[in-house]
């Protein structure tokens, strides 16, 4: 099964096969690591994870790239006022970088990349432009790249570009969307600020350049597939393209894949506007990562989504309701013999799952199928109609749904530890939510120990202390429920 995706360049859906014929080399822009990501810049990473993961899922092998921005701007800036050197300053905010990856279940890249072990490759390429006429000094030792050098620019972004002014420059790295202009390549060096010596003269590189420079040094100079969200379109895609085809002259990426906004109230999640949430507020406000996962990338990639606290809700029903059917599924017990309709019903909404991601992924239309089966799978059992027979097809779809939307597999609980450690050892805890405060001063193992002490209890008629412990445990958020299969807790 291919998947079609839809393809920014060519402006329609374009089949995703490797050029090589045997593993798509795929480039997404990573983070900058100034400040903890917020769930606007994770939905993005997260549609990236189900890219690969459907990829995967159907056989093809990925190479992914990603770049760690690591000396830009507000890194320089945030990094001198702290007093620290560069590295010291985006030390931890990588380290959380990864750990939110992590959380989220995204897969790590195959390549991670930082920009800053990248230097020399990313003046050659910029003397590379210089010799090709397309790179200019400015009298202060600044590089940029002349855009009337590269004929077919605007191509990505299909800007109008007719009332472009040649010459007029910008040295910032993300600049105003309606105005193209040569932009930086090397910032020449300011006192006190982080530079590198090079034949350009000593300096820093623009943010431009590296994708350009690490895309090219690990995936060649032609590739698959460059992602990223999009605002990345215009215009740090577009000068990534101008760079590596003037460069080259051969195409850089074939395929572009841009990931619409997460919104809140109609306007983009952003760091400047104030109106985010990092990964880590919402932990320890006490929801969980797979819920936050599972509502993020239920809406397609190409819609834009508003961000709200009720389709966490939703989600953490939603993915209660798999995970309670999936240990129905696996401990049964069931009576010998199939149920040929349902047997029919699992094939069907494997097949319709993986359709659907396979056209532009959509992840709407790819659960749809899977939630129906659950249902009439759990009006079956409720019935006696499901049957031994049964059940490997099931499983079998519920193992499709989670190698992409990776959230019946349960990691909360480490996820929110993880978050709650951090918030302890920053000074955060006046931020986290009480029941999880509560939660986490008990470990899996006092659980166990007392779970198994009020069974007993149970056993010798103890009533009292049953129901004692019970309360015990319910004021640190632990839920417990009984069936005839035993004891089961969970940590609300
Ligand atoms: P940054 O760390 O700011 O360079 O952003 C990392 C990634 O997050 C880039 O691919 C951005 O396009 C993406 N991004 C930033 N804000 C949002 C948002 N509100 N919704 C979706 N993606 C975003
Ligand atoms: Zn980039």
């Amino acid at each position: 099964m291919t998947l079609r995706l839809f393809n920014t360049l060519s402006g329609q859906l374009d089949p995703l096969i490797p050029l090589d014929g045997k593993a798509l080399g795929m480039y997404a822009c990573g983070p900058t690591v100034y400040d903890y990501g917020h769930i606007g810049n994770f939905r993005t990473f997260l549609h990236i994870d189900v890219l690969r993961r459907f990829l995967r899922l159907t056989g093809v092998e990925v190479r992914q790239v990603m770049n760690i921005t690591d000396v830009d701007d507000k890194i320089i800036r945030n990094a001198a006022a702290a007093g620290q050197p560069i590295g010291a300053y985006t030390a931890p905010y990588e380290e959380a970088f990864f750990a939110d990856l992590d959380a989220l279940r995204i897969e790590r890249p195959e390549l991670i990349a930082r920009a800053t072990d990248h230097i020399p490759q990313m003046a050659a390429l910029i003397e590379r432009l210089a010799k090709a006429g397309a790179a200019y000094r400015t009298d202060d030792g600044s590089w940029y790249f002349r855009i009337a050098a590269f004929p077919a620019y605007g191509k990505l972004s299909k800007k109008d570009l007719s009332g472009m002014e040649d010459g007029a420059r910008v040295d910032v790295d993300d600049y105003e969307k309606d105005s193209a202009r040569d932009f930086a390549l090397w910032k020449a060096a300011k006192p006190g600020e982080t530079s590198w010596e090079t034949p350009l003269g000593r300096g820093r590189p623009g943010w431009h350049i590296e994708c350009s420079t690490m895309a090219m040094e690990y995936l060649g100079e032609s590739f698959d597939l460059h992602a990223g969200g999009e605002d990345l379109i215009f215009p740090h895609h577009e000068n990534e393209i101008a760079q590596s085809e003037t460069a080259t002259g051969k195409p850089f990426a074939r395929h572009w894949m841009h990931v619409r906004f997460l919104l809140v109230d109609g306007r983009k999640m952003s760091k400047s506007e104030g109106n985010f949430y990092t990964l880590r507020d919402l932990l320890l406000k006490g929801y969980r990562a797979s819920a936050i996962r599972l509502a993020l990338i239920s809406v397609p990639y190409r819609h834009p989504l508003n961000f709200t606290f009720d389709s966490l809700a939703d989600s953490t029903g939603a993915i209660d309701r798999l995970r309670t059917f999936r240990a129905r599924l696996v401990s049964g017990p069931f009576p010998e013999g199939q149920n040929p309709a349902l047997e029919a019903a699992a094939l069907a909404a494997r097949e319709a799952y993986r359709a659907a991601l396979a056209n532009d992924l959509n992840t709407a239309d790819a659960r749809a199928p899977v939630f129906d089966l659950v249902r009439s799978a759990n009006t079956a059992m409720d019935k006696s109609e499901f049957f031994l027979g049964n059940r490997a097809a099931v499983l079998a779809v519920l193992e499709d749904f989670d190698a992409v939307f990776a959230v019946i597999a349960d990691h909360d609980a480490e996820a929110t530890r993880r978050a709650l450690a951090w918030a302890r050892g920053s000074g955060r805890m006046d931020s986290v939510a009480p029941e999880l405060v509560a939660s986490a001063s008990i470990s899996d193992a006092e659980v166990d120990t007392l779970v198994a002490e009020r069974n007993q209890a149970k056993k010798q008629r103890n009533f009292a202390r049953a129901d004692a412990i019970r309360a015990q445990l319910a004021a640190k958020g632990i839920v417990i429920e009984d069936s005839k299969d035993g004891t089961r807790w969970k940590r609300k």
